[in-house]
C-alpha cells in the first residue's frame, strides 16, 4: 500500500494524531475489512462524497473506500542522524514510507513540556529538517566516491548517476532539501530511486490548540508561510480535539464539530491532504454488490489500474469500459451512459483519469 509517515520531535502530538486516526478507523470497521499492518501502522479509508454518489445510482448495497496507511514514526531527536536517541531506526522507518507528515507543535500548554523549551514549530521543522538534510548528505557522500571513478572511467550510467547525486548535493549543501533540485521529468525515476529522505513530498500538519481549531492561530500562520515558501502542503489541525471527535458516536460528532466551527473532521482534511501528496488518484467500480473505490498513480495506465483490482486482470487485460465520473452522475448510471455514447472502450494505453468509473474486460 501507500504509506505516510508521521515524523516530528517528542511531544508534538504525533501519537494523539495517529491514535485519533486509527480510532477513526476502528469506528469504520464494522463497513470495511480492517487490518492493523503493525502496532505502530495503520489503514484509513479515504473520505470521498463521490463514492455515496456512486452507490445510490448504481443500486449498490454497500460501498468500499480505499484506503492509505499512516506510520507513527517515533524517535526523532536533535543529532538523529548521528544515531542519537532511536536516529537510525527512525530514519530507516522515514525511508519506508512514500510520503512525510511533520506534525509541528503550535498549542500553547504550560503542562506539556517542549524538548526545544520553546514554542516554535518554524525552528522545530528546521530542527527535524537538519536531521534528514544531514542523513541525507552522509549517505550519499559514501556513495559518490566510488561512483565519481566508476564515472571517470567512462561508465556511462554510474556518470548519469552522479550527474543526479550532484543536483541532490547542491540543494543539501546549501541547506535545502533535495526535492528542490531541478531534475528533468524523465530522471526523476532514477532521481526518486536514490532513496533520499528529502525527495519525499512533504505536508506539514500545525497541530494548534483546541481554541484555535477552526481559525488556526499565529504560531499556525509561520507554518503556512514557511511551507508556501518550500512548496510543500499544510494542514491546520488540533490533535486534542481530533480525538475528541473520534471517540464520539456519529450522531454526536456533527453537533460537537458544529459547536466549534468546524465543518468536517480535521483528519478528513488530513487524510485528503496525505493522498494528493502521495500522488494518487481513485477510479470506481460498481455494481449491485458493492460500489468500490480504488487507487492508482497518477498517470497509470488501464491494465494497471485493473492490477489493482486483481493481477490476472492486469495479465489478461482486454479493454476498459470506461464512464467519466461526471458523465456517470450527470446521465443517472451506467445505461444511460452507453446510451448517450459516453461509455468509451479503452485500451492498455488509457491514462487512468480521477473520478473513471470502470469495468474491465480479460482473458483468464
Ligand atoms: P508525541 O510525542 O509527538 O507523540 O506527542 P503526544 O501525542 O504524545 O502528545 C504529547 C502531549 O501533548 C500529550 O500530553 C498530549 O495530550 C498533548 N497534546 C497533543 N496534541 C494536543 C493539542 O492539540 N492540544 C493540547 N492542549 N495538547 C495536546
Amino acid at each position: 500500500g501507500f504509506g505516510c509517515g508521521i515524523v516530528g520531535l517528542p511531544n508534538v502530538g504525533k501519537s494523539t494524531l495517529f491514535n485519533a486516526l486509527t480510532r477513526t478507523a476502528a469506528a469504520q470497521a464494522a463497513n470495511y475489512p480492517f487490518c492493523t499492518i503493525e502496532p505502530n501502522t495503520g489503514e484509513v479509508a479515504v473520505p470521498d462524497p463521490r463514492l455515496d454518489k456512486i452507490a445510490a445510482i448504481g443500486k449498490s448495497a454497500q460501498t468500499v473506500p480505499t484506503r492509505i496507511s499512516f506510520v507513527d514514526i517515533a524517535g526523532l531527536v536533535r543529532g538523529a542522524s548521528k544515531g542519537e536517541g532511536l536516529g537510525n531506526q527512525f530514519l530507516a522507518n522515514i525511508r519506508e514510507v512514500e510520503a512525510v507528515v511533520h506534525v509541528l507543535r503550535c498549542f500553547d500548554d504550560g503542562d506539556v513540556t517542549h524538548v526545544e523549551g520553546t514554542i516554535d514549530p518554524v525552528a522545530d521543522a528546521d530542527t527535524v529538517n537538519t536531521e534528514l538534510m544531514l542523513s541525507d548528505l552522509s549517505s550519499l557522500e559514501k556513495r559518490v566516491t566510488p561512483l565519481r571513478k566508476r564515472a571517470a572511467t567512462g561508465d556511462k550510467n554510474a556518470k548519469a548517476e552522479v550527474a543526479l547525486m550532484d543536483a541532490a548535493l547542491e540543494q543539501l549543501n546549501n541547506g535545502k532539501p533535495a526535492r528542490l533540485a531541478d531534475i528533468a521529468e524523465t530522471d526523476l525515476p532514477a532521481f526518486k530511486a536514490l532513496n533520499l529522505l528529502t525527495t519525499k513530498p512533504v505536508l506539514y500538519v500545525a497541530n494548534v490548540d483546541e481554541a484555535s481549531a477552526g481559525t488556526g492561530n499565529d504560531h499556525s500562520r509561520r507554518v503556512e508561510e514557511m511551507a508556501a515558501a518550500e512548496g510543500a502542503g499544510c494542514v491546520v489541525i488540533s490533535a486534542g480535539i481530533e480525538s475528541e471527535i473520534a471517540q464520539l458516536p456519529d450522531a454526536e460528532q456533527r453537533e460537537f464539530m458544529e459547536s466549534l466551527g468546524l465543518k468536517e473532521p480535521g483528519l478528513d482534511r488530513l487524510i485528503r491532504a496525505g493522498y494528493d501528496l502521495l500522488g494518487l488518484i481513485t477510479f470506481f467500480t460498481v455494481g449491485p454488490k458493492e460500489a468500490r473505490a480504488w487507487t492508482v498513480e497518477k498517470g497509470a495506465r488501464a491494465p494497471q489500474a485493473a492490477g489493482t483490482i486483481h493481477t490476472d486482470f492486469e495479465h489478461g487485460f482486454i479493454r476498459a469500459q470506461t464512464i467519466a465520473y461526471q458523465d456517470f452522475v450527470a446521465l443517472g448510471g451506467e445505461q444511460a451512459a452507453k446510451e448517450a455514447g459516453k461509455a468509451r472502450d479503452e485500451g492498455k494505453e488509457y491514462v487512468v483519469a480521477d473520478g473513471d468509473v470502470m469495468l474491465f474486460k480479460f482473458n483468464v
